[in-house]
């Protein structure tokens, strides 16, 4: 019998970065949601003062040890996955994981200071003024080619593709129709390589109320549709509530935009599953 997206959810943190559920407890809630094939990914150090309660010290071995005992609890049960999510700034490896997601989160101005893009609305228009001269459309650029480079490292999943505009709906911040715009995030879409990266749907900023609609943009999925891409859906989870967040808007959305198959990851690589 093929998978649904339901059975998956590999995109999740803990209380081991910025979560706020246990990784005993996250994987208990996914369980209990029906969950076959659960992954951790933990946001991977980055050397930004700031973060350090967000994200896994460099020194891993914890994680990894909670993760793997978490997979002999469940054996038979619900596949663990051990994962991670690797930021543009990380200073580890993604080496020994079953699989890493690779996002953009932050910035580093030539000054050495810090920017991130999604920690708040505030901290996205500091980051617009100091860095980018005011110019949204710049930011956009400069996040995009950023996430250009992470497509050039294969990520086995690319990371909420289109984050920076994790504020729009509560602020006009970046007009996603313009040309400009829609010319710098199809150049980071385009870098990947649909042989080697799933794309995610994720539906994080909607259980975290920022958004009403999942990443990525209905037209960034339409033209990964048209480059043979395939999607995974995730919740990037932060609460136990959230494992399965929003997979319907997300399975809506993906229907919308063309698609009849998701992928589910295992321990045995990705299984393709109907939407519908
Ligand atoms: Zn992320
Ligand atoms: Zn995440």
């Amino acid at each position: 019998m093929k998978p649904t997206p339901y059975q998956c959810s590999a995109h999740t943190h803990t209380t081991l970065c910025d979560g706020g559920g246990t990784p005993e407890e996250m994987a208990a809630a996914a369980y209990a949601a029906g969950v076959k094939y659960y992954g951790f990914s933990g946001h991977a150090h980055v050397p930004i003062p700031r973060e350090q309660d967000f994200v896994l010290p460099a020194d891993m071995s914890a994680y990894r040890e909670a993760v793997l005992s978490l997979r002999e609890e469940y054996a038979g049960r619900m596949e663990i996955l051990l994962g991670i999510e690797l930021d543009n700034l990380s200073d580890v490896a993604p080496d020994g994981f079953d699989y890493w997601i690779g996002s953009v989160h932050d910035f580093q101005a030539p000054d050495g200071e810090f920017y991130a893009v999604d920690y708040s609305p505030e901290e996205w228009v500091r980051c617009r003024d100091c860095l980018f001269g005011g110019d949204e459309m710049r930011m956009a650029e400069g996040y995009y080619s950023e996430v250009a480079k992470m497509a050039a490292r294969k990520p086995p999943i690319l990371g909420h593709i289109d984050l920076v505009t994790k504020y729009n709906e509560r602020g006009a911040f970046i007009d996603e129709t313009s040309p400009r715009y829609r010319r710098a995030a199809l150049g980071a879409l385009r870098a990947l390589d649909p042989s080697a990266t799933l794309l995610e749907i994720n539906t994080g900023a909607m259980s975290r109320r920022w958004r009403t609609s999942p990443y990525p943009a209905p037209f960034l999925l339409e033209e990964w549709r048209r480059m043979g891409g395939r999607i995974i859906v995730t919740a990037d989870a932060h609460s136990p509530e959230a494992v399965l967040y929003g997979y319907g808007e997300a399975i809506a959305a993906a229907l919308a935009a063309g698609y009849r198959e998701s992928v589910v990851l295992t321990r045995n690589g990705v299984r393709e599953c109907p939407l519908q």
